[in-house]
């Protein structure tokens, strides 16, 4: 096995080492390219963690200052709601009664002022005046949330027009001892506070930022848009509660327009939250440059090293068929196209030890033309040559097996070498070429051929020279015996293989 595949690896080492090249060519671009491929996603990933860490500082850093301003605000409202129980509230003058009231509530700018409504829903008490105009809120969302249900808390409503400015109306619950409704406490904020908030950050034109409630109402969206605000997200799959919860992200189209955008919410519990978005585009800008600029030079580098290859293995093919030929041409005869003497050397010294590895029997036939000397006399030594042709042709007419060789073994003298043929077999094919050349030479008139046959199992310490002398005999005998005839040598028996 071993020793077949040095055979091949010596008769055509040039035609392996371009496929090698190719093949090792063809794994490193594939190599290499994953390699790149990994990286560059790898650089992908690192961006879109970097943007979805800085997008949850924002939304996490607005979350607080708004829950901040509506916590200093609830306790003023608490303040309002517990002083609003005072027995002495009742006999103070309308400045007094303020001053209990609201001296310590929160007054900011973009803070509305804090009203009280009675259980009916009349407005009662008005921060911002002592004789408020009456009106009743009796209906709002505000009022009845309280009426009706005792433990409702801080409300916070959905944004609304609130006395001429575009509002989110926090209320909570006036209760006497025994937990019965007197009426509702209510403040606000303006939607100023937000856009000034939103104002003070650098953000691209393209970011959004979403303020929403719990239940996934929008309560102010920058860029702002009047139409969005109060719509509930609720149906939108990645804004459900189940899947945006506190600090996760998701990348895909927001509820607004198409733009793709990673949005990413705060991470927080207060009652209203935010979500910062920002669109892949910007987030991926700097990457994808990278990712062209080291595609560009990765591909300009796969194509040259594939052209370099495939040109190399132009070449490597191009000598090697060179080296096929000129090997050839060195192991031919020329006049006949057999293989030639020293082509023939080497044949009998590889067969003859195979046979004797394997122990079988290797055959050779030696051939010569009869009274060829004669012929050439007397015909010309050209016409001598066409006899020569012919009694080649005849020769490889009859031997077809492979690893078979025949060859010109020196002016008109043939050698066929048969591996692993009997002598008895030999002995067939010896008379099927002498009885071609005979037939062929009826019709030109050219010579008959005498052959020589000899077969054996090498055995150790034996060498192929026996073989040829022992073949040489039998050609000598089958002259000496009238010629045109096929001799068998006589082997000692241990050799012999009839
Ligand atoms: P035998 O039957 O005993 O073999 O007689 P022969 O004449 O064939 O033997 P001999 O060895 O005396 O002569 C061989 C002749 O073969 C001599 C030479 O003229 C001729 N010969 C050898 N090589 C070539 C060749 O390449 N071309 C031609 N035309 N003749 C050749
Ligand atoms: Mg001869
Ligand atoms: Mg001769």
């Amino acid at each position: 096995m071993l020793s077949g595949w040095r055979e091949v690896m010596a008769r055509r080492p040039w035609r392996i080492s371009a496929k090698l090249l190719i093949i090792s060519s063809v794994v490193t671009v594939i190599g290499f390219s994953a390699i790149c491929v990994n990286v560059m996603l790898d650089m992908r990933r690192g961006e879109e963690a970097l943007a979805r860490q800085t997008l949850e500082n924002l939304a996490t850093t607005i979350e607080s200052d708004i829950s901040r301003n509506i916590e200093i605000y609830d306790l003023s409202l608490k303040a309002v709601a517990s002083n609003m129980l005072l027995p002495e509230l009742a006999t103070v003058s309308k400045p007094v009664r303020h001053l209990i009231l609201f001296d310590h509530a929160t007054t900011a700018r973009h803070f509305g002022a804090i009203q009280v409504y009675d259980s009916e829903g009349r407005l009662t008490i008005d921060a911002s005046t002592l004789d408020p105009s009456p009106e009743n809120r009796g209906d709002e969302d505000y009022f009845r949330v309280h009426r009706d249900n005792p433990g409702a808390g801080l409300f916070i409503s959905r944004p609304m027009l609130f006395r001429g400015a575009y509002s989110i109306v926090l209320s909570r619950r006036i209760s006497d001892t025994d937990g019965g409704f007197l009426g509702v406490v209510t403040g606000s904020i303006r939607f100023s506070y937000f856009h000034e908030l939103f104002e003070r950050l650098s953000l691209d034109p393209e970011d959004t930022i979403t303020v929403l409630k719990r239940d996934r109402t929008i309560m102010m969206r920058r860029p702002f848009d009047l139409d969005v605000i109060g719509r509930n997200l609720n149906d939108r799959q990645n804004w459900k509660a189940d899947n945006l919860r506190a600090g996760t992200s998701y990348a895909g189209q927001g509820p607004v327009d198409t733009t793709p955008r990673l949005y990413v919410r705060s991470n927080g519990d207060s009652p209203l939250f935010v979500v910062a978005g920002k669109p892949l585009s910007a987030v991926f800008e700097l990457w994808q440059k990278e990712a062209y600029r080291i595609g560009a030079v990765v591909l300009a580098l796969i194509v040259f090293m594939l052209a370099s290859t495939l040109v190399l293995a132009r070449e490597i093919g191009r000598r090697a068929e060179a080296e096929r030929k000129l090997e050839e041409l060195a192991t031919t005869d020329a006049l006949t196209g057999l293989k030639n003497r020293r082509k023939f050397d080497t044949v009998i010294d590889v067969e003859w030890r195979r046979a004797m590895r394997q122990k079988t029997p290797v055959a050779l036939l030696m051939i010569d033309a009869d009274h060829f000397k004669a012929y050439n006399d007397t015909f010309g030594h050209q016409a001598g040559d066409q006899v020569l042709v012919g009694i080649a042709i005849c020769i490889s007419d009859s031997v077809r097996r492979a690893g078979d060789c025949a060859a010109r073994y020196g002016g008109e003298e043939f050698a066929v070498l048969l591996p692993d043929t009997s002598a008895a077999d030999a002995f067939k094919t010896a008379e099927t070429i002498r009885l071609k050349v005979q037939g062929w030479s009826d019709d030109q008139a050219a010579s008959t051929v005498s052959c020589g046959i000899a077969s054996l199992v090498p055995a150790a310490g034996m060498d192929w020279t026996i073989l040829v002398a022992a073949a040489d005999k039998a050609l000598y005998a089958a002259k000496a015996g009238g010629r045109n005839q096929s001799v068998v040598a006589s082997l000692p028996k241990l050799s012999l293989v009839a």
